[in-house]
């Protein structure tokens, strides 16, 4: 049994987390660490019976008092810049998908969990099936060079492309030549109509409400097309990712990023 903790349990994503955990063979529930919610029953937060785990504010008095292999961080940065070197320096191996940190901040928390022999794990987006769209996409541009990206967002969503977007258009684009689509006379009626171009490649943005992640790669060849859609309808499609993390984040030492670096 792997021994897990999760910081900033009680927020939307670490109560899924915890949830997920306790449902998960092979991982045990120790710990649950907020900045609410002391001293409360995490089985009551998250409605699921946990035996005798109650949500910890004070980190060091956990981390002086639960045995924890795995910390699981979904927090905010100003939050993990403090509370992740203080876990790696206990020995525990991390697993963090909280966004806002420079790669350089993350490389130094890498060289942290070196020195205490430990190990840190981070991915920007932990939806295994988004991980999966990128790479068949990759691949499929070597024999379908022809290629256009929708991505689909709630209304909410500022900037965009989306970064899977600008990802996915990337590993295309190290496997395929940059090549100019459609005609060279082509026109827009209304700006923008033929979206974005990265290296010849057209990226649309949809953002509309009751979407959560969606991203269409459409490839067009002789008299075919080849659609890979993939579709985060909820948090729990970042579960798996997660889960898969935390029992493989021990098996090294140091900082690895990236899902698709730990999957089989
Ligand atoms: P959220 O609901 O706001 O949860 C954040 C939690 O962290 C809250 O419970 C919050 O407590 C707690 N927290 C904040 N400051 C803290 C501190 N100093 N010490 C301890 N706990 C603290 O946000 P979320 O939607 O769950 O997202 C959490 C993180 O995951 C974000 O960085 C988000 O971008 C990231 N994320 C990543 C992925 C991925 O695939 N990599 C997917 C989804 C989300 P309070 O409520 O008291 O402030």
């Amino acid at each position: 049994m792997i021994r897990v903790g999760v910081m900033g349990a009680g927020g939307r994503m670490g109560r899924e987390i915890c949830r997920s955990v306790v449902a998960e063979e092979g991982l045990e529930l120790v710990a649950a660490f907020d900045r609410s919610y002391q001293g409360m029953e995490i089985g009551a937060l998250i409605g699921m019976p946990v035996e005798g785990v109650l949500v910890e504010t004070d980190l060091d008095k956990l981390l002086d008092t639960v045995e924890i292999d795995v910390m699981i961080d979904f927090t905010v940065a100003d939050a993990m810049r403090v509370n992740v070197p203080k876990v790696l320096k206990k020995g525990i191996a991390v697993v963090t998908g909280t966004t806002g940190l420079s790669p350089e901040e993350r490389a130094e928390m890498g060289k942290i969990a070196e020195e205490n022999n430990t190990s840190m794990f981070h991915a920007a987006n932990f939806a295994i099936g988004a991980v999966l769209m990128m790479k068949f996409a990759a691949e499929a541009a070597k024999y379908m060079p022809y290629a256009e990206v929708i991505e689909l967002h709630h209304d909410k969503k500022l900037d965009a492309p989306s970064g899977t977007a600008v990802t996915t258009l990337a590993k295309i684009a190290e496997n395929r030549a940059p090549m100019r689509q459609g005609m060279e006379e082509e026109y827009e009626k209304i700006p923008g109509a033929r979206g974005g171009e990265y290296e010849g490649m057209r990226v649309h943005s949809v953002r509309l409400p009751g979407f959560v992640a969606s991203q269409e790669v459409i490839f067009g060849g002789l008299g075919q097309t080849l659609t890979i859609r993939h579709d985060s309808i909820s948090r729990e499609s970042f579960m798996p990712g997660i889960m898969l993390a935390a029992k493989k984040v021990q098996g090294w030492k140091g900082l690895l990023e990236d899902l698709e670096n730990i999957m089989d």
